[in-house]
């Protein structure tokens, strides 16, 4: 397993549950803050037998989204499964020490610098020299992940979101158990503001041509607009991949998953849920490939396509037409009196994008006859 995110962690701790050998490889040496907002469907529990709640900081009751700042909508979330707030550092280690628990193994600082198919086996060599063999290799390493391209896995043109983030540790004016989106400040994206125990989440995310330029001057305005000073905070800029087509994330004996795999939703750059799936569809593959009960690792290319592509495919759609005409978009897609509603329901991950759209198309039919 190269990379002990959320993805990897989550293989690891799958795999070594499943009586598999796991070398779960890290670069950090320690778990750092990752530029994550760590906002996650709480529908994610279903694939873990243990309990989640003890790295939730927050539970989400109210959405607010706005245009420029005003004209407020809310999304009132009580009535259905909630939406959770994580810090990454915590759910990352939680998982670290669940696949640990099952028997993987640990290797940390180990940064893989080559990976090679000698034989039947890949060999794994880090940057000052340790090898390792194994069978099966899972590429789990983010968004700067050199592998999939590599061995031809997921898009031969990777797509990718701009973002600058800060973590600030006072809560300023985010009141408990609400987040916050803003839609008309940022040029084809949007501002989120997610609220930690004694925290914020804050961050700038463009989903069309990378430009992180303005991020600063946005970030100047909706600082204020929570109770914090225009340049409070350290800044993070990264790179994030998103989804970009239905691709096979697998090879004999490899497979790609979480943001290595570009999973990673074009319209809301919700990254842990695909992380996670991909991470039990990963190890269910590997497992059955292992113990002879599979030919290859393609049950989770299709997995992955039906449990996550489908519904991104209409996500990459609403996206390219959503941030080009974003007010239009805000006022028929968020303002609809329905809308709030079926907002709650993606956060919370019941639906996918793939409802919504037929949902969209049914209504326009019917009021063209
Ligand atoms: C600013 C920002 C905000 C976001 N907010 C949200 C949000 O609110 N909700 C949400 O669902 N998603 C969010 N995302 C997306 C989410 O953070 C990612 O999709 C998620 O981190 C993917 O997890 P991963 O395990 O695939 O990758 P990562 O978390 O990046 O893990 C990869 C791991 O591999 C290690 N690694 C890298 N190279 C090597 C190497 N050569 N050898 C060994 N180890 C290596 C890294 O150190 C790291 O630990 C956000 C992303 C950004 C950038």
């Amino acid at each position: 397993m190269i990379g002990a995110g959320a993805a990897g962690s989550t293989a690891a701790f799958h795999l070594a549950e499943a009586g598999i050998k796991v070398s779960l490889l890290e670069k950090n040496a320690s778990t750092l803050i990752k530029p994550c907002g760590g906002g996650m469907a709480s529908a994610v529990q279903d694939w873990f037998p243990f309990d989640l709640k003890p790295v939730v900081d927050e539970v989400i009751q109210k959405v607010e989204f706005s245009w420029c700042l005003e004209d407020q909508v809310i999304a009132d979330l009580q009535d259905s499964t909630p939406f959770w707030i994580v810090r990454r550092e915590r759910l990352d280690s939680f998982l670290i020490e669940k696949a640990i628990n099952a028997g993987a193994e640990l290797f940390r600082p180990f940064e893989v610098s080559s990976l090679k198919k000698v034989e039947r086996y890949w060999r794994i060599t880090s940057k000052d020299g340790k090898e390792l063999e194994a069978k099966a290799v899972v590429i789990a390493d983010g968004s700067n992940s050199p592998w999939p391209k590599a061995f031809g896995l997921g898009p031969k043109a990777q797509h990718h979101a701009a973002t600058t983030s800060v973590r600030l540790e006072r809560r300023g004016t985010l009141k408990e158990g609400t987040s916050r989106f803003d839609f008309g400040l940022v040029h084809h994206g949007f501002t989120w503001a997610f609220p930690l125990s004694g925290g914020v989440n804050i961050g700038v995310g463009t989903f069309i041509g990378n430009n992180q330029s303005d991020s600063q001057t946005v970030l100047e305005k909706v600082l204020p607009s929570l109770g914090f000073d225009p340049k409070e905070g350290e800044k993070q800029e990264s790179l994030l991949r998103v989804w970009n087509g239905h691709h096979s994330l697998h090879g004999e004996g490899i497979i790609a998953i979480g943001d290595a795999a570009s999973l990673c939703d074009p319209f809301l750059a919700e990254g842990l849920r695909p992380a996670l799936i991909s991470g039990c569809e990963a190890a269910l593959s590997i497992k059955n490939w292992l113990k002879g009960d599979a030919n290859d690792l393609s049950s989770y290319s299709s997995a992955m396509k039906r449990r996550w592509g489908n519904s991104m495919a209409w996500g990459k759609r609403i996206a390219q037409v959503f941030y080009r005409f974003p007010k239009v978009g805000y006022q028929l897609g968020v303002k609809r009196p329905t809308a709030p509603k079926r907002i709650a329901q993606i956060l919370s991950g019941r639906i996918g994008y793939e409802e919504i759209a037929q949902r969209v198309i049914k209504r326009f039919i019917f009021q063209k006859q």
